[in-house]
């Protein structure tokens, strides 16, 4: 068990974070923030990584959940940005796999509409050539017919053919906690639910931060000789001088869950949107249809981002038009979500999805290094990029060592978990999630294999297990980024919340007023992410 992660290890991290001087404070704990974290600490630094939310809760946490090279930024011939994405998903194939899995994309080719039969292929071609290791199995180029045998509720009017091909899919937030726990298990201190106020400056300089931690709102400062601002879309608030913004275009893309038997898709498959020919996901979760994406220029409030009627609206139609007998209306909508894009600003006659997904790294005079743009894929060599800056700076010479680590649990633990006497499908499931010997401890303890909802496979334990060895801290860690019951569940989880709470409450010392207060907020964010209903 990872000690950095219990609810102790998180106030013993913060009360050393007060104390002691780090080489490099990691600001923003994403999927960028915790991969450099995670690079520093095992080169050897010493390192510490706050959020001022969850690990996860922004961007990182609402993604299409696609490690992938991105085969639509080749027709704007980003070559260099879809050859390191796909080095990179191929990597976290071998190196992650319980938490990255291979997925089979069937891609349409309809008369009229999207890339065309001759440009798709060249596509895949290009796709498949810039796949050094070639873990994913090759292109496959279908007649009408067998797309049709592989999707059979997809539309056949105006069909061409298809291309088959593979990328892979994970779970983003599981994966940046398990970033997380691989940079606290190198020896970072890290801690969510702490906030960076402000930077401290020392002649100009930046020095380090002053760091409320949410939970108790004391407030400290951490004295560290590099700072590093991966605050993804809030990256400009803490850089001098630029706190009405400059860096970052953001730019809002939704998903929406739906009964995978009332869409009718197998596996995933890619869709020209009828309205405007975007490229747009179907992909297999489960039971469920993951939907998405939009994208479009977002202007409000990068703490409040919602799905409204008219996004869901446009992935209705897309998934309607594409598979006929899906019929399928807002009221079919599990559940919604949205995410803002750390894209850097390139001007504003670039059309939202022409807008570049490379990453950036800035320095500024006073010292402070930021990074944007950029992919959860690519997240390791964003990383890499990072901390050799930072190496720089410190004047140390360290070679990056996140290549050939593993993240997240050994894939033999489904068989351990098996043999402990749990079922195939919740072993499969937890397995993918935690380690054996976090799971091991709680076997055998009262209602340990009990569902906590009978249709999905998650066990009361894991509420436990997300408490003391994944540092929930609110109900909304829980049922949000460590279950997914917010996404996954009939009523996203409203039923259970109360009992929830109580099991937390029994970790973290709650009174029934606390509890109370955790399970308004989260009902709170349930109505905002249905209001698209009307
Ligand atoms: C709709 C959508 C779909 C996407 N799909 C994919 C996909 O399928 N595959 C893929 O590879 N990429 C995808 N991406 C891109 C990818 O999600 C992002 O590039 C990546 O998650 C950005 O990570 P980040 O760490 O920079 O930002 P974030 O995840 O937003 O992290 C920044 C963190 O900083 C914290 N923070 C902010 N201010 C402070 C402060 N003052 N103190 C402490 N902490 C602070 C925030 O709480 C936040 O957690 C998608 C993006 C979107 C929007």
């Amino acid at each position: 068990m990872t000690q950095g992660l219990s609810p102790r290890g998180r106030a013993a991290n913060l009360a050393r974070m007060r104390s002691e001087p780090f080489e490099v404070l990691v600001v923003g704990g994403g999927i960028v923030g915790a991969g450099i974290a995670r690079d520093a600490a095992m080169r050897g630094l010493r390192a510490a990584l706050v959020d001022r939310g969850d690990f996860a809760s922004g961007t990182s946490g609402k993604t299409s959940r696609l490690v992938h090279g991105g085969l639509r930024y080749l027709k704007n011939f980003k070559i260099g940005l879809v050859r390191q994405a796909v080095r990179e998903r191929d990597l976290l194939l071998e190196r992650s796999p319980s938490l990255v899995k291979p997925l089979a994309f069937t891609i349409p080719a309809y008369e009229g509409r999207g890339m065309g039969r001759t440009t798709l292929r060249f596509g895949l071609w290009v796709y498949d050539f810039l796949s050094r290791d070639k873990v994913l199995p090759r292109r496959r180029w279908l007649r009408p017919g067998q797309v049709l045998d592989r999707e059979p509720h997809l539309s056949g009017r105006g069909l061409g053919g298809g291309g088959l091909y593979h990328d892979a899919l994970t779970n983003d937030a599981r994966l940046v906690l398990a970033v997380v726990r691989s940079a606290a298990d190198a020896g970072a201190l890290v801690a969510n639910h702490a906030e960076v106020t402000e930077l401290l400056r020392d002649a100009g300089r930046v020095s380090g931060a002053r760091v409320r931690d949410r939970v108790t709102e004391d407030a400290f400062d951490l004295r560290s000789s590099v700072v590093v601002n991966a605050t993804g879309v809030w990256l400009d608030r803490l850089r001098a001088g630029r706190a009405s913004g400059g860096t970052i275009r953001s730019t809002k893309g939704i998903h929406i869950f739906l009964p995978r038997k009332k869409v009718g898709n197998r596996e995933a498959v890619v869709l020209n949107a009828k309205r405007d020919g975007r490229m747009l996901f179907v992909l297999p979760w489960g039971a469920l249809t993951l939907v998405g994406t939009t994208d479009t220029d977002f202007g409000g409030d990068p703490d409040h981002v919602v799905p409204d009627a008219e996004d869901v609206a446009y992935l209705l139609e897309a998934v309607n038009d594409a598979f006929p007998d899906a019929r399928v209306a807002p009221a079919d909508v599990v559940s919604a979500y949205a995410g803002l894009r750390p894209l850097i600003q390139e001007g504003h006659a670039v059309r939202e999805s022409d807008i570049s997904r490379e990453h950036e790294i800035f320095e500024d005079d006073d010292g402070l290094i930021s990074i944007a743009g950029g992919k959860l894929t690519t997240h390791r060599a964003m990383a890499q990029e990072a901390v050799d800056r930072v190496c720089r700076r410190l004047g140390r010479e360290l070679p990056c060592r996140t290549a050939a680590a593993p993240v997240g649990p050994r894939e033999e633990g489904v068989d351990e978990l098996r043999a402990l006497g749990l079922e195939e499908s919740v072993a499969r499931i937890l397995a993918s999630r935690h380690p054996v010997e976090d799971v091991r401890p709680w076997i055998g303890q009262p209602s340990a294999e009990d569902r906590i909802l009978p249709e999905l496979p998650y066990l009361w334990i894991e509420v436990s297990m997300a408490v003391e060895s994944e540092m929930a801290t609110t109900l909304e860690d829980v049922m949000v980024r460590r279950l997914g019951l917010f996404y996954e569940a009939w009523d996203q989880g409203l039923a259970v919340t109360a009992k929830v709470a109580e099991r937390m409450g029994s970790h973290l010392g709650w009174d029934a007023a606390r509890q109370e207060r955790e399970v308004q907020e989260y009902r709170r964010l349930v109505a905002e992410h249905r209001s698209f209903r009307g």
